[in-house]
């Protein structure tokens, strides 16, 4: 079946009346053949139909129509044809409604049957026409069939040209032509010319004659002489051309007296055949007679007198049209009458057009309507429900709305409804197109994990609003808490395979003393897994509501030895070996694993079971374990979190020293602490011991990474609280206590609001602001005006003491899984300093905890020195933190500070460029007060003397640097991500960065940057252009914006010459005729502009490049990469890190690691729905393999036994993430 939208015969009738081929490409759209785009409520109003189209007055040729009969029933052999023209533009439509059909098709829809009326769907063009402009010249033939299952009708619409062009016209009608006719035949005629000149109406009216005789030739009329007076100055021989054309030919013939005279013979066309038949010679002259009645007709009617055809038109054709197409009679709306109907048409609201129906249309059309337009295009099912939904809404119909609410309650949704679906679950419905099942699904269980019960059930509405719009099983499934599965069952109910019977129970009553409308699902879940474990004791606790004592069935041990797979044949002395481990660690139910392995033993040798050679259905992991990274799994919402672990854990120095943490944790005492400085803050001892709690969590997180016998490895909530816990709360100091606690109470835990790109205002700094600030501010001074002006967090600055001692409660370890903690409440909270600082927390991003983890590590361990400014130097300094040096010049002074910088803070801007172009901008010189910037970046490098101007430089570069990407930006107020491509390469060289390297010396490197700022100057003026020609309030480019404007003045202009009467208004418009061809080119030029500048953008960012060629002393490879997938809302993150041991890439995607097969995915970015980097590692050439090791594994079990024993790591073999 097409999935191409249909019009019902009016709607389809009502579009032929307005479609004219000569203005298609204003339209942008064939208006007969195509639907019009989906109606945006929220858009500008758009008109339907171009204002210059001719609104058809088709009146019926008789001779070559076959019209349908009052009351008459189509049969096999019905072919109905409506041949006509239309008064005003004189083009010719045939319609052609063909019944034949091969006898399958025996029922044309008719009131009364299931299908009450045609809806026809477009097939083809026939022959095609690739441009529109060819559909001006020639006809056209367009072939639609009715989408009813049985009815044969197949319609074609034939559109042809008119047979005179207005030229003909005018060679016929202009009195200036007439008048040199007349001078002509006087010279050639001498006595015999006429003495007046032919009026207007002659020719007309004389050709109209000729071509009539010529239809019935009569004997002795078939020839004109030339010299004929009336001929002679009507016609003339400049009319040549135009009388061949109608079939005329030229003769010289022989007179009696041997004189010889010139002639026209009339055309001669065949007799009439089939009406049927189109395009005969016999049809050109009907046609061109007809028209001559329209030309004759426009004459005013004293100019016209005597003339022998007064002009008379046949009868419309409006009749015959609906007859033919069976809608003369279609139910209309109660209340309407025929006027309004008829002139309501044009006017219907796009939601009409949309279901291809009329604003007239009773509301069972309507719904008829709706059920045709589902079936033929069920993917734009959802706009059709909102056009019926609005029209129900705006007839005010109670009888549609109850319709609408019944089709409702079936699965249907309007657009905004699903929008707002995919919305819900941070995904944007934009590209909803390019979302996989897949992605939607780990979108809603990532997001099941974060919420609290209550909403549950309004998260699986939303999936399911998106399953039904998807029409997709999978997701619908999902949506459902039907429990389907022993899975299912106990990922509902929080379980993993391995937990015994008891456990169920437990987690069972938990659930139904949260919320008792949850005992169904509960039971349901219940009895799945008594189900699937055969287990007895599980159905009796169902029916009695208690666990009775009973003896362990063989499920029950199995569950209790943590196998997951009973079917699979076991090593019975390892799995001895693992029932004693369980025993020892649990010893007051040592008899019961004995029972358990007891149990199963038994089963294994009574029952066959599947060998462990291979043949086992039990898929081998793709990575060898005890070489292959581990996944961490997400906790909730927290795989920004899982990227930077993984980060750490690849860096080598910083693995060991947290391994190894016990030699070099910071003594506590006061005296030990007292000269310690992280962030030029002292350090309290509390804040150490918070630190050291998280450097002992983390130790144990590496710990497993390396050991453990499983893929995946689950970091603890308590490691995700502390690295969670951000300055942030100790902002709060400077605001009122009272609302802080109802905002904070999410910020310690762990999966607080969804995780955003980074922020546009996180400060890169540890010491506090370096560029882009509008001073260089005191450190640690004024922390209010850091929250409430420009919402910075500067890790550790304004941050004297830990969040412990803040009154904001760090959060205790949730004792089971999965957390839950409260959403932000909104309301009571009308604070701005408080909004500002929710605001914040939900922007939680990797740069920000990697900023918190820097500084836990730095606090949680001794020193090895102090620096310059008392800040203590450590492994994390050494490793990550370089010298940046502003350089702010004001009023001819030059004022120097240094910095201790973790990162660098880059924006793509808004265009696709090296990552060069973006580090540039944050170095390079630029004017620090915004009032006059724009000023400034025309005027170039030159300093004004109210002007400040900063730039920076590297005094001491670290050997890993970390850029952070800007992707959140503010338009329109609100937040947008920017998804700009961000070109990375495996190599860049920070020389341009630095004060001095090797080779360059500080002169030199100044005097290139001189020349660098010169081309940047240039490159921010064209950048303020283009933004200009882009960005214009209308959502569109200008060009666009130009274009429509002279598109509205035409249609105006239009206008006001049809009503011929601009009396009152006399000439706004009219005095620039021009003024829309003049925008057009306009639009032209500007887009040309666009592109030129464009074009220049990219070739000074080559040449920025080429200015540096040559500096290459130091080196950095590309080591990871943190990505970003979502909106500016949400969405999901993973990391790529490069092994420089084995040379490959590998994707950490929260318990998946995989190896990257096409490094594309890292270096390119996709066309739709782009994933974008946040973060960018580089790491020293010379310090690649001392500073980094992406592989670090030591399990302690052997993979074969592994996989056998382990219930949780066959789930993650078998691609069921089981979180
Ligand atoms: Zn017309
Ligand atoms: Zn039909």
């Amino acid at each position: 079946m097409s999935s191409r939208p249909g019009k019902t015969a009016p709607r389809l009738l009502q579009d032929l009346l307005t479609y004219d081929p000569r203005y298609e490409e204003r339209a942008g759209r064939n208006l007969l053949t195509t639907s019009p785009p989906q109606f945006d409520p929220k858009g500008p109003p758009a008109r339907a139909v171009p204002g210059r189209n001719c609104r058809h007055v088709f009146m019926t040729k008789n001779e070559q129509s076959v019209l349908p009969k009052a009351g008459e029933d189509p049969d096999h052999q019905t072919v109905y044809k409506i041949a006509s023209f239309c008064k005003q533009c004189r083009w010719h439509v045939d319609l052609l409604v063909d019944f034949r059909d091969d006898g399958s098709k025996a029922e044309p829809c008719r009131t009364g049957t299931d299908y009450i009326m045609h809806h026809f769907v477009y097939q083809d063009e026939d022959p095609p026409h690739n441009d529109t402009l060819s559909r001006q010249k020639v006809p056209c033939t367009y072939r639609f069939s009715c989408s009813a299952p049985k009815c044969p009708v197949e319609l074609k619409i034939r559109m042809t040209p008119p047979r005179f062009t207005d030229d003909d016209f005018s060679l016929l009608t202009n009195t200036q032509i007439l008048r040199k006719r007349l001078e002509t035949a006087r010279q050639v005629g001498g006595d015999r010319a006429d003495a007046q000149i032919a009026r207007p109406v002659d020719a007309l009216d004389y050709l109209n004659t000729y071509l009539g005789d010529a239809l019935n030739p009569q004997k002795g009329k078939n020839r004109i002489p030339l010299l004929n007076r009336k001929f002679l100055k009507t016609f003339g021989k400049d009319c040549d051309k135009l009388l061949r054309r109608l079939g005329f030919t030229f003769n010289e013939e022989i007179q009696d007296d041997g004189s010889v005279i010139e002639v026209y013979y009339l055309p001669n066309p065949p007799p009439a055949t089939s009406p049927l038949d189109h395009d005969t010679q016999r049809n050109l002259i009907e046609d061109a007679r007809y028209e001559l009645n329209v030309f004759i007709l426009e004459i005013p009617e004293n100019e016209r007198t005597g003339a022998r055809h007064p002009g008379i038109l046949p009868h419309p054709s409006s009749t015959d049209l609906q007859r033919a197409l069976g809608c003369l009679d279609y139910e209309k709306k109660s209340g309407m009458t025929r006027a309004q109907v008829q002139a309501s048409h044009e006017e219907d609201h796009p939601y009409y057009a949309g279901l291809g129906t009329v604003g007239d249309f009773a509301d069972s059309l309507l719904l008829y309507a709706f059920s045709r337009q589902g079936y033929v295009d069920s993917a734009n099912s959802s706009y059709y429900f909102e056009c019926l939904q609005d029209i129900a809404k705006g007839r005010k119909s109670e009888a549609l709305e109850l319709q609408v609410a019944m089709l409702a309650s079936k699965g249907f949704y309007n657009r905004q409804d699903i929008d707002l679906a995919y919305r819900y679950l941070s995904l944007d419905p934009q590209y909803s197109l390019h979302l996989s099942d897949d992605i939607i699904i780990d979108q809603f269980r990532a997001r099941l994990q974060d919420i609290g019960p209550s909403a549950v059930e309004e998260t699986r509405n939303m999936l399911r609003v998106i399953g039904c719009a998807r029409q997709s099983e999978r997701i619908i499934q999902e949506a459902s808490d039907a429990i389907e599965t022993y899975e299912q069952a106990l990922s509902w109910l929080g379980l993993t395979a391995d937990q015994p019977d008891d456990f169920v129970v437990t987690m069972y009553s938990l659930k139904v003393s949260d919320n008792a409308a949850d005992r169904a699902t509960a039971n349901r879940a219940v009895e799945k897994i008594a189900e699937q474990r055969g287990s007895q004791r599980l159905r009796d606790y169902l029916k009695n509501g208690v666990l009775g004592d009973t003896e362990m069935d063989t499920a029950e041990a199995y569950a209790l030895l943590s196998i997951s797979n009973r079917a699979v044949k076991l090593d019975l002395d390892m799995l001895h070996t693992q029932m004693q481990s369980f025993a020892d660690s649990n010893p007051t139910s040592k008899e019961k694993y004995e029972r358990a392995f007891e149990l199963v033993r038994k089963d294994q040798q009574e029952n066959p079971k599947q060998s462990d050679n291979g043949e086992s259905d039990v898929p081998a992991p793709d990575y060898p374990l005890d070489t292959w990274p581990v996944g961490c799994k997400n906790i909730g919402n927290t795989c920004y979190l899982n990227s930077v672990l993984q980060f750490l854990f690849t860096i080598k120095p910083l693995r060991d020293m947290v391994v190894n943490c016990d030699d070099h944790l910071q003594e506590t005492t006061p005296e030990a602490l007292k000269n310690k400085r992280v962030g030029r803050e002292t350090v309290t001892q509390e804040k150490v011991k918070e630190a050291q709690e998280f450097v002992q969590e983390l130790r144990e997180l590496f710990q497993q990474m390396i050991t453990a016998s499983t893929y995946t490895v689950r970091p603890k909530e308590n490691l995700a609280a502390l690295a969670l816990a951000k300055a942030s709360a100790t902002s709060l100091q400077s605001t009122s206590n009272s609302t802080a606690e109802a905002g904070l109470g999410n910020i310690g835990d762990v999966p607080i609001i969804g995780p955003m790109p980074n922020p546009t205002a996180t400060d890169n700094s540890l010491h506090g602001p370096v560029r882009g600030d509008s001073d260089v501010k005191t450190i640690g001074s004024d922390t209010s005006s850091t929250v409430a002006e420009d919402g910075d967090h500067v890790m550790g600055e304004d941050a004297p003491t830990s969040a412990g001692d803040q009154g904001v409660a760090k959060p205790e370890p949730p004792s089971r899984p999965p957390p839950i903690p409260p959403r932000p409440q909104a309301s009571g909270v009308a604070d701005s300093a408080m909004k500002k600082i929710e605001f914040d927390a939900s922007q939680q991003d990797a740069a920000e905890i990697l900023n918190n983890v820097f500084d836990l590590l730095s606090c949680a361990f001794k020193g090895e020195g102090v620096l310059d400014d008392g800040e203590q130097l450590d492994f994390i300094k050494r490793l990550f933190f370089s010298s940046v040096t502003s350089v702010t010049l004001q009023k001819g002074e030059e004022l120097r500070n240094k910095e201790l910088q973790n990162n660098h803070l880059v924006s793509p801007n808004k265009r696709d460029r090296p990552l060069y172009a973006a580090l540039d901008d944050e170095f390079s010189k630029t004017e620090v007060d915004e009032n006059t910037s724009q000023k400034n970046a025309e005027e170039g490098t030159s300093t004004g003397k109210e002007k400040t101007l900063r730039y920076a430089f590297m005094e001491d570069a670290s050997p890993i640097q970390i850029i952070n990407v800007r992707r959140l930006i503010f338009e329109d107020n609100k937040p947008k991500k920017d998804d700009s491509h961000l070109q990375l390469t495996p190599e860049i060289f920070f020389d341009r960065y630095m004060k001095e390297t090797t080779s360059r010396s500080e002169t030199k490197l100044a005097a290139l940057r001189e020349q660098q700022w010169g081309l940047q100057s240039q490159l921010k003026g064209m950048e303020s252009r283009k933004a200009q020609l882009t960005d214009t309030e209308l959502k569109s480019a200008l060009p666009e914006v130009v274009e429509e404007g002279a598109e509205m003045i035409e249609d105006i202009n239009k206008t006001a010459s049809d009503q011929l009467v601009d009396v009152d208004d006399p000439g706004l418009l009219p005095a620039y005729p021009d003024l829309a061809e003049h925008m057009r080119l306009q639009a032209n030029h500007l887009q040309k502009e666009i592109e030129v500048l464009l074009q220049q953008m990219k070739d000074i960012d080559q040449q920025i490049n080429s200015l540096w060629t040559g500096c290459e002393d130091n080196p950095y490879r590309l080591h990871a990469v943190f990505m970003h997938r979502g909106s500016a809302t949400g969405g999901h993150y993973w990391i790529y890190i490069h092994d420089f041991q084995q040379c490959i890439w590998r994707k950490y995607n929260d318990e998946r690691v995989s190896k990257v097969e096409n490094i594309d995915e890292i270096f390119k970015q996709e066309e739709k729905y782009p994933a974008t980097s946040t973060g960018i590692v580089y790491v020293r050439e010379d310090a690649l393999t001392k500073l980094t090791e992406a592989v670090c594994r030591e399990p302690e079990v052997q993979p074969e036994d592994r996989m056998e024993i382990d219930g949780v790591e066959l789930q993650v073999i078998n691609g069921v993430p089981d979180s």
